[in-house]
């Protein structure tokens, strides 16, 4: 395994691509601005990223345009499109830890989650949806005689994805690998904060055989960027990720505009139910700790909310808190051995404490942590915290936190539990703990979320359609489903008359 010492020693000599890339080109922007990509476990620059304008987004939407009307993807037989996947998705795995790196570099996410769990993911997404591309079918369905009918999917044109920086390439494959897969074209405006790792891999596109002006990266701003993105009049689609607000408002661009459909997956506040009869407590507090604490709770489906039958409140906090120590304690994210790393930049850290602030003003007890780290002042550092006797009116128990911060609620009935778990703006995920089949199942149809986990939280694989009810979003990620809401369907009536 690589040190401490050898990943100090390789990010040092970390050689980064900055530019924007355009047209198969890594360029400057067109003003040559750039802005600091910082390191925020020590607050040091890592580079200075071309910081893209409205002016760059015009030119990278006019290169995917040009690609879409020429044809040079959606035209390519599918087994071609297929292999130029396949090969991006091996020179991806190829270079899986340099971007490991950029990741923890620029968001402080522990090197051994950026290692084992986003590049292994990103590499996954990019294989499931290119082997996908030549199973899309249409359909012929029995009509009159004299007429032939045909439904068939189609692409939809230059695709404008818009990512986090939670889990910044992940997230982008997420939403850049099926709309290739379909056929589209491609302008990523990644996120300002941890733009570096998605600059790399569409270079590595261009080298796996993907012409020129397919896949194009802006980095910049969202409120110039962004912005210029979702209003493009060319762009057929905004697929986005991020928080709420920001969805809400390219609805809004997308009136402004061309209509341009919008898919979304936001916020969360998602619970985690433990029943009286859950089978196994210890498993259920390591699952219910990993639920809120990993990547330091900058998770959209962060179980941020426990709720917890009154009957086994104290074992649960104990089991809970010393689970957290346990598993979870502040380090060097590019120590191999580090599970909690710093929040993604110090402006991040000042909102989550204000948040556990609000929380004692509220009157909600702290069992663990409950402000930052005080040895290590330099970095933008969160103790893992749990907040127990919040109630529903609490803002700690509505609000999303984007941190390490659990509130704990407890309740004494199943019609409870489902009420509280339903009382939310949100509905991405949640997760019930039982022994009881039919509990399971009541509650699994009662729980209004996009995705509940039984016995389990956070488990999946490519095949699980990710995304929200409610104010959480309107779209799903991940699996068939996704990949069809980067295609139209178009009908064709002949007559044979
Ligand atoms: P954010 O909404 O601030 O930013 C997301 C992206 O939108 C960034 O690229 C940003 O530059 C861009 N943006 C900002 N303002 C814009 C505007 N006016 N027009 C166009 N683009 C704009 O979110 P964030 O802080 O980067 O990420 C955290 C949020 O993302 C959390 O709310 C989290 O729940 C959510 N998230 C959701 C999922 C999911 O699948 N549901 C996954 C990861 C993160």
């Amino acid at each position: 395994m690589t040190s401490l010492a050898d990943w100090r020693a390789r990010a040092k000599a970390l050689q980064v691509e900055t530019g924007l890339i355009i047209d198969g080109k890594a360029v400057p922007a067109l003003d040559g601005a750039t802005h600091p990509v910082i390191n925020p476990a020590t607050g040091a620059t890592i580079a200075e990223a071309a910081c893209g304008s409205a002016a760059d987004i015009d030119r990278a939407v006019a290169a995917a345009k040009a690609a879409w009307e020429d044809g040079r993807w959606r035209h390519m037989y599918p087994r071609e499109r297929m292999a130029v996947m396949r090969r991006w998705a091996d020179l991806v795995e190829a270079q899986a830890e340099e971007l490991a790196l950029l990741e923890t570099l620029s968001m402080g996410k522990p090197i051994t989650d950026a290692l084992t769990i986003d590049l292994p993911e990103v590499v996954v997404t990019i294989r499931y949806f290119g082997e996908a591309i030549d199973k899309i079918a249409g359909l012929s369905t029995i009509s009159a005689h004299d007429a032939v009918h045909t439904i068939s999917r189609e692409p939809l044109g230059v695709v404008g994805a818009i990512s986090p920086w939670n889990y910044p390439l992940l997230m982008a494959a997420w939403k850049v690998a099926p709309a290739l897969a379909a056929g589209n074209c491609v302008v990523l405006k990644p996120s300002e904060l941890a733009p570096l790792s998605s600059i790399r891999p569409a270079q590595l596109f261009l080298e796996a055989g993907g012409p020129a002006g397919v896949f194009n990266v802006v980095n910049g701003t969202g409120i110039e960027a962004g912005k210029a993105l979702a209003l493009h009049n060319d762009v057929a689609k905004i697929s986005f990720t991020g928080s709420t607000a920001v969805g809400k408002q390219l609805l809004v661009y997308a009136g402004q505009s061309n209509m341009k459909r919008v898919s979304l997956e936001t916020g969360g506040k998602s619970p985690q139910v433990f029943m009286p009869d859950l089978p196994d407590l210890d498993r259920a507090a390591e699952y219910a700790v990993r639920g809120i604490f990993d990547n330091a709770g900058q998770v959209c489906n962060a179980g941020s909310r426990l709720l917890v039958h009154a009957a086994i409140r104290d074992q649960f906090i104990a089991a809970f808190t010393r689970k957290a120590q346990e598993l979870y304690n502040p380090g060097d994210p590019l120590d191999p051995a580090t599970t909690l790393g710093p929040l993604v930049s110090s402006a991040q850290q000042g909102k989550v404490l204000g948040w556990i602030e609000s929380g004692k003003a509220e009157g909600a007890a702290v069992a663990l942590g409950g402000g930052a780290d005080p040895s290590r002042p330099d970095g933008a550092y969160v103790l893992p915290t749990l907040f127990t006797g919040v109630t529903a009116q609490m803002a700690i128990g509505r609000e999303e936190i984007f941190g390490p911060v659990a509130a704990m609620l407890t309740f004494s009935s199943e019609e409870e539990a489902i009420r509280l778990a339903n009382d939310s703006i949100y509905g991405l995920a949640a997760s019930v703990w039982t022994s009881d089949l039919a509990t399971a199942h009541r509650m699994v149809k009662a729980i209004e979320a996009g995705v509940v986990w039984v016995n389990c939280f956070g488990d999946g694989d490519m095949t699980q359609p990710f995304g929200g009810f409610k104010q959480s979003g309107n779209t799903r990620d991940k699996s068939l489903e996704s990949l069809a809401g980067y295609m139209q369907s178009k009908s064709s009536w002949i007559s044979l008359g």
